[in-house]
């Protein structure tokens, strides 16, 4: 990390739940399995994401509508934008979804980053996600991925700092740094780092294996999470503000949550 300024954190989850908003309903008819499955939201994601904006005092952007109606984690202009559900809605339909969904969130995580920045922050943002434990008949053994660019110096080190911490914690876990996915894949991180420069901003989606985040499990992996991220941040020197809230958990400040958009 910087040494010089202090670190303001962001959260968000973008595949926080499956609602689909009453005007959209009538495009979802018979796509209630979908909905249901790990193509309709990230279950456990938000839980996460939640105990991150707690322990670190962070503001929490969430959503909780499916990413079948609108995907939040894509570009505008990418194919998987809208579910095949959505792709038979006319077009009008799509763009109100686009409008009413998408860019609330998008520029509210940008307006955060951007404000901090401003200040002189330089902002980590963590996107929590969660993955499917089996895909197309593979059982995927990794525990926790952390996705990021490694051609950004200081998202490298959070999170070989990270993954450190977390298999300390947790011995005999699978922790893995760009797996199960790219951290430079399109997305909502990568779209940031293209206004937001390495020594500005640090972009890290976080992906949990469904499996934990089970009700039996899902509480120890929450702790392990947000304890293995303050181990982490101590261990490359900073932040000084961000370490010392982590370390005094308390209330998320509510004024800057959106959940349920
Ligand atoms: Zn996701």
């Amino acid at each position: 990390m910087p040494a010089a300024p202090p670190i303001a954190f962001v959260v968000t989850c973008e595949h926080g739940g499956n609602r689909v908003p009453r005007r959209y309903a009538r495009w979802f008819r018979g796509g209630e399995r979908l909905l249901a499955s790990h193509r309709g939201w990230d279950p456990g994601a938000l839980t996460i994401a939640r105990a991150l904006a707690r322990a670190l005092r962070a503001p929490l952007v969430a959503s909780t509508v499916s990413r079948l109606v609108v995907e939040l984690n894509r570009s505008p202009r990418h194919p998987q934008l809208f579910s095949d559900l959505m792709r038979a809605a006319p077009a009008d339909v799509r763009e109100a979804a686009f409008n009413e969904v998408y860019v609330p969130h998008r520029r509210r995580v940008e307006a955060l980053v951007r404000r901090s920045v401003a200040r002189g922050r330089f902002v980590v943002h963590i996107a929590s996600h969660s993955f499917t434990p089996v895909l197309r008949g593979r059982v995927r053994r990794t525990d926790v991925g952390l996705l990021y660019d490694p051609g950004r110096r200081h998202e490298s080190a959070l999170c070989v700092a990270w993954q450190r911490a977390l298999r300390a914690r947790a011995p005999g876990s699978s922790v893995r740094r760009n797996h199960p996915y790219r951290g430079t894949s399109d997305g909502l991180t990568r779209a940031l780092r293209r206004r937001f420069g390495d020594t500005r901003y640090a972009g890290i989606e976080l992906e949990v294996n469904q499996r934990r985040l089970r009700a039996t499990s899902i509480a120890r992996w929450q702790r392990l999470l947000v304890a293995s991220l303050v181990d982490a941040l101590a261990a490359i020197g900073g932040p000084r503000s961000g370490v010392n809230a982590a370390r005094r958990p308390g209330p998320a400040r509510r004024g800057d949550s959106r959940e349920a958009a």
